[in-house]
């Protein structure tokens, strides 16, 4: 039976992206060795290496534009605090819009002082702050682009004289934004990229090196500029898979291409989410998310049927981050139109049994 994968990450990926990983795992170029089992320092997981950083900037359009793209480890989790550990030395502004947000001023806050320029916990996190005032003298201002629990997505970012430092990890890839804007960008592989166990993180390199303090090599930006993303092992085969995913979007002409598909996905989701009567959206519609959509029953008591018919139907991953309840439809890059419309229908059809 097919499934309909909308999960919130780790979620689907290319079919055809699976295959050719599968196969390097067997026989990485016909080398008859695998992907996993040869040196990191072979000339063909180098050329991997350099090919994924490259397809980045190129996705992105920020080649020669003073930017360098990494794979590196820890989740984007680990990015909260190596951002502040290479950037704040004395005070750092922060959008609060939810978990990761949250998450990220927490580690901040262990380097410096963090300004909650503004932040929308008032409302469990259902809509993007606005009409807010960035203080001047920041070392730098973070923000996270897209929040996959509550559903939210920036539309509109803010202006600042500070660099702009965005957690992208729920929707890089998936819509055309001039990236020149943001000064750090980082995300984990496993929503639009390719398996968890690396993490993408692109950097405008002249905002490095200003803070004071000694940086253990390990969560060195500069240190791994310099070694080309190789200062120690990398994980191979997420680099791999994450590469194979980007020549997948390049060969389907890019993020404006995925990005119109995207549209359509969310457009049509959130109009069933609108006309139906039995389902409520959670986010302010302002501010909803293209690539997660959450939302309710509006009487619990269909729950059960509800559920059995998403099971029915083969789809997978709908139940809501246990903060907000509910369900929410993940619409990353690889998920068809196709799986949208199938969800819809079972929406439809739970109307009329209602
Ligand atoms: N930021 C955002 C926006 C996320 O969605 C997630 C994970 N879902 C994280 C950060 C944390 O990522 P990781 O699990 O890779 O540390």
């Amino acid at each position: 039976m097919q499934k309909h994968n909308f999960s919130a990450g780790p979620c689907v990926l290319p079919r055809e992206v699976l295959l050719k990983a599968s196969e390097a795992v067997m026989d990485f170029n016909g080398s008859g060795l695998s992907l996993i089992e040869i040196s990191h320092r072979s000339k063909d997981f180098v050329a991997v290496m350099e090919r994924a950083r490259s397809l980045v900037l190129e996705l992105l359009n920020l080649e020669g534009k003073g930017y360098q793209a990494l794979f590196l480890q820890g989740g984007a989790s680990m990015e909260f605090l190596m951002v502040a550990y290479n950037l704040l030395e004395t005070k750092a502004g922060y959008l609060n819009t939810g978990t990761w947000s949250d998450k990220a001023i927490k580690e901040a806050k262990l380097f410096g002082e963090v300004v909650e320029v503004g932040s929308s916990k008032d409302e469990n996190f259902n809509y993007i702050p606005k009409g807010y005032a960035v203080p001047s003298g920041l070392d730098y201002l973070h923000l996270t682009s897209n929040n996959t629990i509550f559903g939210t997505q920036f539309k509109k970012f803010p202006t600042t004289d500070a660099p702009l430092v965005c957690d992208m990890s729920s929707d890089i890839f998936s819509r055309v934004l001039d990236f020149s804007k943001f000064d750090l960008i980082y995300a984990g592989a496993q929503k639009n990229m390719g398996p968890a166990g690396t993490t993408l993180v692109v950097i405008k390199e002249e905002i490095l090196g200003k803070v004071s303090r000694k940086i253990p090599s390990m969560l060195n930006y500069q240190l791994h500029i310099d070694k080309e993303s190789m200062y120690n092992t990398p994980p191979v085969f997420a680099v791999y898979t994450s590469m194979l995913t980007l020549e997948w979007l390049k060969n389907m002409g890019g993020i404006a291409a995925i990005e119109e598909i995207n549209e359509k996905k969310a457009q049509l989701l959130y109009s069933e989410i609108d006309l139906n009567p039995v389902f409520e959206g959670y986010a302010n519609k302002n501010d909803r998310s293209n690539m997660n959509a959450t939302f309710n029953l509006a009487e619990e008591g269909l729950k059960d049927t509800f559920d059995a018919m998403l099971k029915e139907a083969g789809i997978n991953g709908l139940n809501g981050h246990r903060s907000v309840g509910g369900y929410r439809a993940s619409m990353y890059n690889a998920l068809s139109l196709e799986s949208v419309g199938v969800l819809v229908d079972v929406m439809s059809e739970m109307e009329r049994k209602a």
